[in-house]
């Protein structure tokens, strides 16, 4: 099952995506996306009034995350291109709710950067409630899987020193098209997943190359952080960002962004830059 959260006449509602539109399922369920249909324990079946796609604008699938947990350095290329070795366990990070953005849509460049880089993930929706959990049981809890761009600003990434600025910022995850429910994924650890700028490719790679696998990431974050439905892990980003292509690239305003995963389907993102403020300008000035 593919589940789309979609705007229609300004209203937000929960859909079924097939070939020849998006079933609503709002009306038996309640849930105008996925996070509120796990939050109900409700489930979607199909037989609601089909909706023309072309009709609708998709939204981000889970509108407010109760967490959306991050995980850095878990493809082998992404670490090769840093020269830096694997980590020994998954390195957790987190992104909030407001950092959720819809799977076409813009992305704004803050004045804070001058480096902001794109970084397309897997990422896991949570469907059951977790903890301590062990890695035969994670695909239990796993409720299916959509794309999320995992955007950031490295020159704060650097400053920081963590990650919470650098990736926090708001619209910082496109996230979409559709969740694919486990069932119609094979295997997540063979999916090809790539991003490109302006039509050029970025990033090619598969998660077969991921250091910690799906299960291991929900097995290690569920030792010490209860999961909830709706709860989303991204799952880490492989080689090819802008920050260390030689020489270095990054993004700016008009850049068309494409993150895509085979079986899944592509955010699409134009990056606009922010516009300064009055208060800016007066800092720049040096008078505020
Ligand atoms: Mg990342």
């Amino acid at each position: 099952m593919r589940l789309a959260s979609y705007s229609i006449s300004g209203e937000r509602r929960l859909g079924i995506k097939a070939a020849d539109g998006i079933q609503d399922v709002t009306d038996s369920t309640g849930a105008r996306d996925v996070g509120e249909l796990l939050a109900a324990g409700a489930a979607a079946a199909g037989g609601g009034r089909l909706v023309e796609a072309a009709s609708v604008r998709l939204l981000a699938p889970i509108a407010r995350p109760g967490k959306i947990i991050c995980v850095g350095l878990n493809y082998h290329d992404h670490c090769r291109e840093q020269s830096i070795d694997p980590p020994p366990y998954p390195m957790l990070f987190s992104k909030f709710a407001n950092a959720v953005a819809d799977p076409y849509g813009t992305v704004t460049r803050p004045i804070a950067t001058e480096m902001l880089d794109l970084e397309c993930e897997l990422a896991i929706v949570i469907g059951r409630r977790a903890s301590r959990i062990g890695r035969e049981q994670a695909r239990e809890v796993i409720f299916g899987y959509t794309v999320l761009n995992d955007i950031t600003m490295r020159d704060l990434q650097r400053e920081d020193r963590q990650r919470l600025r650098a990736k926090g910022s708001d619209g910082f995850a496109p996230m979409g098209p559709v969740v694919v429910t486990v069932d119609e994924i094979e295997d997540p650890q063979s999916l090809r997943l790539r991003s490109s700028v302006n039509g050029e490719t970025w990033q090619d790679s598969t998660t077969a190359d991921m250091i910690f696998d799906v299960a291991t990431v929900v097995a290690f974050a569920s030792r010490t952080i209860t999961l909830e439905p709706g709860d989303v892990i991204a799952t880490g980003t492989p080689g090819g960002v802008g920050h260390y292509q030689h020489p270095p690239r990054y993004l700016a305003g008009g850049d068309r962004l494409r993150c895509e995963i085979d079986g899944i389907g592509a955010l699409d993102s134009v990056v606009v830059d922010e516009e300064p403020r009055v208060a800016d300008h007066a800092a720049a000035a040096g008078l505020g």
